[in-house]
């Protein structure tokens, strides 16, 4: 009875049933439409499945992070296309230069495929008193930079008269490199200060700022600009100016902390002695 039952319903739903070719056209339909979404969605995503920083090299949206932490590198720009020089600036008062301020130097040439990183030691930095002389300071971050043939030293700052400002910076070296894109390298720290900074609306417009992660600082750029601010995180030395003074005035070593070249120059010169600071 059931049979008989199953083959009556199957004579009268046969001819509402497509021919197979009906169905081999559909799935290959869903075939190709799946092959595109798939190809168009390879752009975006790279292979951890984390959205890339932006496909534009002149483009600098925010740099987004995999599970890691890990920033991903630019998309390299194409031979023989078009491409302004990429110069990271980074300003910091370098009282002594340590290796927190070569890795987080390092990593951002890296990520934002910088031409260049131009460390700029301050002149009179006008939120800090009592900084080592400038020529110290400079000289110890040419020690420092020396091996790494993409980092340079600028005079910009300590060759100004008076309080050392971002902005002076940035449009001296504006002047001096018309043609290049500017990064401007900044830790957490700085980052919470900037809106103090003088004449900052117009920095959006000389520099891309880069903001660093560094440990004991919450990264937060919340209030700047999301077009001229990018955050990356770098890896984490928890290595401070201040600390190193402090070691050394009481007598702790500070290799490994700063580079060799910069522990013997501190010793060389009687640097940070009789530092309480
Ligand atoms: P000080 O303790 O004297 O203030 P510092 O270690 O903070 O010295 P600065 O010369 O003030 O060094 O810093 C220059 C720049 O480097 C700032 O933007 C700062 O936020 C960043 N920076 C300093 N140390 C680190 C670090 N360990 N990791 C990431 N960024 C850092
Ligand atoms: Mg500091």
């Amino acid at each position: 009875m059931l049979s008989t039952l199953l083959a009556e319903t199957h004579e009268e739903l046969a001819p509402l049933v497509a021919p197979p070719w009906v169905f081999a056209a559909i799935a290959a339909a869903i075939f190709l439409v799946l092959a595109f979404v798939t190809y168009s969605y390879r752009d975006v995503t790279n292979r951890h499945g984390d959205k890339t920083i932006n496909q534009d090299p002149n483009d600098h949206g925010h740099v987004s992070h995999g599970p890691s932490g890990a920033a991903h590198r630019l998309t390299p720009v194409s031979e023989g296309a078009a491409r302004r020089p990429r110069i990271g600036v980074m300003g910091g008062t370098f009282d002594p230069v340590h290796n927190g301020h070569l890795v987080a130097a390092s990593e951002v040439q890296q990520t934002f495929d910088l031409d260049e990183v131009v460390f700029v030691p301050t002149g009179e930095p006008w939120m800090k008193a009592d900084v080592t002389e400038a020529e110290h300071r400079y000289l110890m971050t040419v020690v420092a930079t020396a091996s790494n043939p993409r980092f340079t030293v600028s005079r910009v700052d300590i060759d100004r008269d008076g309080p050392t400002y971002t902005i002076d910076t940035l449009r001296d070296l504006r002047a001096q490199r018309p043609d290049a894109e500017l990064f401007f390298i900044t830790g957490a720290d700085a980052v919470a200060q900037i809106v103090q900074w003088k004449d900052v609306g117009e920095l959006w417009e000389l520099a891309h700022f880069v903001a660093v992660s560094r440990p004991g600082h919450a990264l937060d750029v919340r209030g700047l600009p999301e077009a001229g601010v990018s955050s990356l995180e770098v890896p984490a030395l928890a290595i401070s100016s201040t600390e190193c003074r402090e070691r050394v005035g009481r007598g702790y070593p500070v290799w490994y902390l700063v580079p060799d070249g910069v522990v013997q120059y501190i010793s060389k010169h009687h640097l940070y002695r009789s530092s309480t600071t």
